[in-house]
């Protein structure tokens, strides 16, 4: 297996999308022939990159690796991949078929606490003029609440901001669970994203090591899955 698609973004023919596994490397985004490929140096924040066509112009037949700190992309341009890397975190891809616009966005704990996802929604309304009723957003493959157990003091952060909190934290075994793909989802509802239009993989990363790189598994690992969407340039 080198890509996983969501089914609800594979309905879109303008898209070319595929959230990575173990064997996915940078050649399977050649195959989609982007003009540009775009990435960010991720830190776990809230930032959303947003490439207009002064930064596609700027950065014309190249690589943009890592030159921005962000968590989020978005783009309307059309032959530019934008991607994130991921090993455990959640990978979201969302577009928004009408007028197409898509997005990426990375999110552990620490990006979906500060709300990422919503983020990456208000990005989409303020500067797009969308409608979050009209975007699609599929949650790719993540450590599930099987294995992503955390510390008590990333539940009293969550406790204390979100009223909401319990729907995706998981008792077990006298620790907490987090539900990456619950908290992210019902971000994305709260800003209006229709539940129909979200797709959830609901593949655990710790669980299937065959299949992905797992940072809690493996902690010395360096090696990422690349999560990727492009909107193909019109024929
Ligand atoms: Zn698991």
């Amino acid at each position: 297996m080198t890509y996983i698609s969501s089914a609800l973004l594979a309905e879109n023919d303008f898209l070319a999308h595929g959230f990575g596994a173990r064997q996915s490397v940078w050649y399977e985004a050649r195959n989609i022939a982007p003009k540009l490929i775009f990435t960010v140096k991720q830190v776990h924040g809230n930032k959303v990159l947003i490439i207009d066509n002064t930064l596609a112009a700027e950065w014309a037949g190249g690589r943009a690796e890592n030159t921005f700190s962000a968590d989020a992309i978005i783009t309307k341009e059309t032959g530019i991949a934008i991607a994130i890397r991921t090993a455990d975190c959640l990978p979201i891809i969302m577009a928004e078929p009408q007028h197409r616009v898509i997005a990426v966005a990375h999110a552990g704990w620490r990006g979906t606490y500060k709300q990422i996802a919503a983020r990456t929604i208000d990005n989409l309304v303020d500067k797009f003029a969308l409608q979050p009723e009209n975007i699609l957003a599929a949650l790719g493959p993540c450590i599930g609440a099987c294995c992503y157990e955390v510390g008590s003091e990333v539940v009293e952060k969550f406790k204390a901001d979100f009223s909401g909190w319990r729907d995706y934290f998981v008792p077990k075994e006298k620790k907490w669970h987090l539900d990456l793909i619950g908290a992210n989802k019902a971000q994305l509802i709260e800003l209006g994203v229709r539940k129909e239009n979200i797709d959830c993989i609901n593949l655990c990363t710790a669980c299937n090591q065959k299949l992905f790189f797992s940072y809690r598994k493996d902690p010395k690992t360096n090696m990422r899955m690349i999560n990727l969407v492009m909107s193909k340039p019109s024929a």
